[in-house]
């Protein structure tokens, strides 16, 4: 009598243990990872991280009933924290590219933007085919970076942030920046006597890159993004950051 009342008691415990670590009120957690260098994508707020994609990635997470945490690192590190499992999902103004498929999936795109080319006001670089033999800042690991290693007899700078390429474009240790279009809008607003070359490098896509294996979740993802772009949600966040020009 004695022994079962205790076991009883030992298995409600348990029970009441199990329910409270994975059940009950508690939501699945939804792991953003991003690189909160990137205006107005994502940019440290005081202790915030917010953003397009932050409030991107907070839609979706609404909308499948999850509890987004969001982790901030170093661009280049963010493909293998999805591939690992460390998180979930990576929004980071990240591109589509093909070298990049073979190591994550790619949801359907959220945005098309472009690679502009920052430069001092009165450089003599007027177009992107006047960066042959010079030297050219980007952010490690971005797609920047990877447009300019294909420039003849160039020389690339690579920097840990966007904003340190163009901290060096204007100490004219580089003659240009090359960097996504909204990030160059809001550096060149903060500093004077930078413009952007009206011509666009290329046009590029983001979307939100998800580990091979978790198919689950893509499909989930690719869901609500419907939604969400039906809706006008994704729209609507966007023109609260961007101002049409
Ligand atoms: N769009 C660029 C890329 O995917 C840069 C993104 C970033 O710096 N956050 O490489």
């Amino acid at each position: 009598m004695k022994l079962r009342k205790i076991l009883c008691g030992a298995l409600a415990a348990l029970m009441t243990l199990s329910l409270a670590g994975c059940g009950g009120e508690k939501k699945t957690t939804l792991i953003m990872a991003t690189n909160a260098e990137f205006p107005p994508y994502e940019y440290r707020d005081g202790d915030q991280i917010v953003g397009i994609d932050a409030e991107i990635a907070q839609a979706i997470a609404d909308d499948l009933g999850m509890e987004l945490v969001i982790e901030d690192m170093a661009f280049d590190s963010l493909i293998a924290a999805v591939q690992s499992g460390k998180a979930d999902m990576v929004l980071a103004g990240m591109t589509v590219r093909e070298d990049r498929l073979e190591n994550v999936n790619f949801s359907d795109p959220y945005t098309l933007t472009a690679q502009v080319v920052i430069v001092k006001d009165g450089s003599a670089i007027v177009s992107p085919s006047d960066l042959v033999g010079k030297k050219v800042g980007v952010q490690l690991g971005t797609t920047g970076d990877m447009y300019a290693e294909d420039i003849d007899d160039v020389t690339v700078e690579r920097f840990n942030k966007g904003f340190e390429a163009v901290q060096s474009l204007l100490q004219d240790k580089v003659d240009a920046v090359i960097i996504d279009r909204e990030p160059a809008k809001v550096f060149i607003s903060q500093n004077e006597g930078l413009i952007i070359l009206d011509e666009e490098y290329t046009v590029e896509e983001y979307a939100i890159a998800i580990a091979k294996n978790n198919t689950e979740l893509l499909e989930q993802v690719n869901a609500s993004l419907a939604k969400l772009k039906e809706s006008g949600k994704i729209g609507s966040i966007i023109n609260k950051y961007i101002s049409a020009d």
